[in-house]
């Protein structure tokens, strides 16, 4: 009895679309398996069959696991051979049906099914969700539905809920269909519906954007397409196309010419390429063009030959400079090292003393002697490692370093470069420019030298650095570790007259086109110039009033037709204008309260004067004028060490009533140091003891409060200053008596120096 109810059909399995119950079906059959399972049902079955769904579509084989569960019972309507030999055949779908057993494969389908029915309540949440299916559907049909006429059509002639669902469901663009199919809720089916009308919607939405986005691309691309294609056409118009050409390739030329390391040369050619493409108007092709035209220019590989001899040197050194002989020694020295070894000693020369000594042209007299170019940057002022290192491309104006300049200038990778006053930069900012400085120094680091500018190591292997500074204290330690420091300090008067006679003069006499016989400078007119006119550690200003001099003289011989004119002390003022500086003439007298101290500076030895006064007061004790810390301190220690002392200094006053005010003129450089200190005591107990001090005396030490003097530094500077000054007798810490073999013979016969060894001898021998 079960076996005859049992419900049985041939089935055909649909790849791609899904049919619905309520829906007609058409489709082309063409597998055999199917033709057979048609065949069969319209033999035996009358027309009906069932319609299974494939899961996957592409696959050609048909077999159980790959079919869904749910199908639907059809039955053949119409069924049309094609010339192909497959069917086109038109089914009416009328239930759902449910595969409860495969009876056959083979030659066909044939499913053992049970058919289920949809339920719908008809209840207000499900009539809630029709009326809202319809809804979206008369605003968005075409969105989300493949056949709105078709489907607008069968709503209107009246469906159910049920109904509904199955037609929306088959026309709708969503692949995923089967849920459809396998849900027996009509309620869900609408929700379903719903669900899917939304996702279609963001779908098109992201779409739209793409599709939006993808045209915005289009369109720039296409519109700077268009431009740089006119602007090319108004190039070529006007001619300025094919000047860029031959200028390109006059570059191109170039590049290769200056053989760069090959990874430069890689890099300027392929900003070349950047160049010819860029716009003659646009900001960013002059940048270009700077920086191929700085890589050009650099050089890359040309040197000069050294001289191997190094007596021409030594006599290069002798012909250009009077005296100096220890320094010209060490130079020499540094050189023959440099030479035995053929590469750079590690450590820099640093030439340290005052300005105007011939620092400068020490190093360039080397460079003429070794046949290298000569280059000189100065280091004053800078305080940003930029301007050693360059500034990046990026920046507007950048520059290179003025390391790099200064190769560019010098034309070869081996010239002499003067670092000068690389003191003044580290004192400015000692951070990172030193740092950078450090690097062009080491010759461990500086074949690979970088600047931010040219983006690419650059070998400074070859360089011959040498640095100047004034004052060693200021450059930092580890850049002085590195130099080796050859100190020049002031010259005495009777140098600065050899210098002047030997070098400067006939140095001048040429630059202005003038000969000995039409310029002569008596030798106590140049006395004069130097006592009267110059106060100075160098020979700077001497040169100047040479050169201002032979101006004078050249004129005088072209305008009033003079032969020859001879400089004398009587005419000098004629030409130089009025004496400048006195010999402390006005002070042949002593003063009470007025000591003249001895001071080191970096611009050289000099004089400074200090002056006590005192007044009824309340024991105060005013500093005016330019004093250091060091200097204020050590007022405080001598006005201490005068009370204490009192006594015995013979001072008979009452601290109390009265104020003292302690005055340092502002002289042209600012002096700080403690060897003021008994310059400060003697004028203390000269202003408070009403005692003059002698006229013409000077004096350095520092000073302990118990009244020893401590020796001090510079002493040659200072006597040489004392003798300038036209001071007789200087007073010494005797510490310092070692180093007087280095004061100059010309200033010991002119000074009485004395040593001594604490305050109370000093005052002892003054008072
Ligand atoms: P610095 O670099 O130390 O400031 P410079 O080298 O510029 O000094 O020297 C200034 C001028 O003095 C130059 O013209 C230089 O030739 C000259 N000069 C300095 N010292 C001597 C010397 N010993 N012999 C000859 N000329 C000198």
């Amino acid at each position: 009895m079960a076996e005859e109810n049992k419900l049985i059909l041939p089935a055909i399995a649909i790849r791609g679309i899904t049919p619905f119950p309520h829906v007609d079906f058409r489709i082309e059959v063409g597998r055999e398996i199917s033709v057979n399972a048609l065949e069969e049902a319209e033999k035996m079955y009358g027309g009906n069959i069932i319609l299974l769904i494939q899961k996957e579509a592409n696959k050609e084989e048909i077999k159980q696991d790959n079919l869904y569960e749910v199908g639907v019972l059809a039955k053949i309507q119409l069924k049309l051979k094609m010339p192909n030999g497959n069917y086109k055949v038109k089914f009416k779908v009328t239930d759902r049906i449910k595969v409860k057993n495969y009876e056959s494969f083979d030659p066909y389908i044939v499913v053992n099914y049970e058919k289920i029915s949809s339920i719908s309540l008809n209840d207000e949440e499900e009539l809630a969700l029709v009326r809202r299916v319809l809804n979206v559907f008369q605003q968005d049909g075409k969105i989300f539905l493949t056949a709105v006429d078709e489907v607008s059509r069968l709503l209107q002639s009246g469906l159910t809920p049920e109904e509904t669902t199955d037609v929306m469901a088959y026309y709708l663009k969503t692949n995923d269909k089967y849920k459809y199919l396998a849900e027996v809720s009509v309620a869900v089916r609408l929700e379903y519906i719903l669900e899917d009308v939304e996702k279609e919607k963001q779908i098109i939405q992201i779409e739209n954007k793409i599709n939006q986005d993808v045209k915005k691309s289009i369109d720039e691309s296409q519109k700077e397409y268009y431009l740089r294609e006119k602007m090319r056409a108004i190039q070529t118009e006007l001619g300025d196309k094919a000047r860029q050409d031959e200028e390109v390739d006059e570059l191109r030329k170039k590049i290769l010419e200056a053989k760069m390391p090959k990874k430069i040369e890689d890099k300027a050619l392929k900003e070349l390429e950047r160049y010819s493409n860029t716009n003659n108007q646009m900001a960013e092709s002059g940048i270009i063009r700077a920086y191929l035209d700085f890589l050009i220019a650099l050089p890359w590989y040309k040197t000069t030959e050294d001289t191997k001899d190094l007596k021409e040197v030594e006599k290069a050194l002798d012909k250009n400079h009077y005296g100096l002989t220890k320094v010209k020694e060490r130079i020499l020295e540094y050189l023959a090292v440099k030479m035995m070894t053929g590469k750079n000693p590690s450590t820099i020369l640093c030439f340290a003393g005052p300005p105007g000594v011939g620092k400068t042209s020490l190093a360039k007299s080397i460079s003429e002697a070794l046949g290298r170019n000569f280059i000189k940057q100065s280091l004053g002022g800078v305080r940003d490692e930029s301007e050693i290192r360059g500034h990046r491309r990026t920046y507007v104006g950048a520059l290179p370093g003025r390391i790099l300049k200064g190769m560019k200038d010098a034309g070869t990778i081996n010239p002499v470069f003067l670092l000068d006053e690389i003191d003044k930069m580290a004192s400015d900012y000692r951070g990172d420019p030193a740092a950078a400085m450090l690097e062009v120094l080491d010759p461990e680091q500086n074949t690979n030298f970088s600047d931010n500018y040219l983006e690419e190591a650059y070998d400074l292997s070859q360089v011959m650095f040498i640095t100047t500074a004034n004052s060693l204290e200021s450059i930092p330690a580890p850049l002085r570790d590195r130099m080796e420091i050859i100190e020049l300090s002031s010259y005495t008067e009777y140098e600065k007259f050899n210098i002047a006679f030997k070098h400067l003069l006939p140095k001048e006499l040429k630059n202005h086109g003038l000969t000995n016989e039409q310029l002569e400078i008596k030798d106590e007119a140049m006395i004069k110039i130097i006592q009267g006119f110059t106060r100075e550690a160098g020979v700077r200003e001497l040169d100047r009033l040479i050169q201002a001099i032979c101006r004078k003289v050249v004129k005088e011989i072209l305008i009033d037709h003079k032969e020859k004119v001879v400089i004398t002390v009587d005419n000098l003022t004629d030409y130089l204008g009025k004496v400048r500086f006195f010999n402390n003439e006005g002070r042949e007298q002593g003063q009470i309260g007025i000591v003249t101290g001895l001071a080191y500076t970096e611009f050289g030895g000099d004089t400074l004067d200090i002056e006590v006064t005192t007044y009824p007061g309340k024991g105060g004790l005013i500093l005016t004028g330019k004093l250091g810390d060091v200097m204020k301190e050590s007022a405080q220690a001598g006005l201490s060490y005068v009370k204490a002392h009192s006594k015995e200094l013979n001072i008979d006053i009452d601290f109390s009533t009265i104020d003292i005010h302690i005055h340092v003129p502002e002289g042209a450089v600012p002096k700080d140091g403690p060897s003021a200190g008994v310059t400060l005591i003697t004028a203390l107990v000269s202003a408070l003891s009403n005692r003059p001090v002698p006229a013409n005396i000077g004096m350095t030490g520092e000073i302990t409060l118990r009244g020893s003097v401590l020796p001090i530094g510079g002493l040659r500077e200072k006597s040489i200053a004392a003798v300038r000054t036209g001071l007789k007798t200087i007073y010494i810490p005797i510490e310092n008596e070692r180093d007087l073999d280095e004061v100059p013979n010309e200033v010991k016969e002119k000074l009485n120096i004395i040593p001594i060894k604490n305050i109370d001898e000093l005052l002892h021998k003054i008072f």
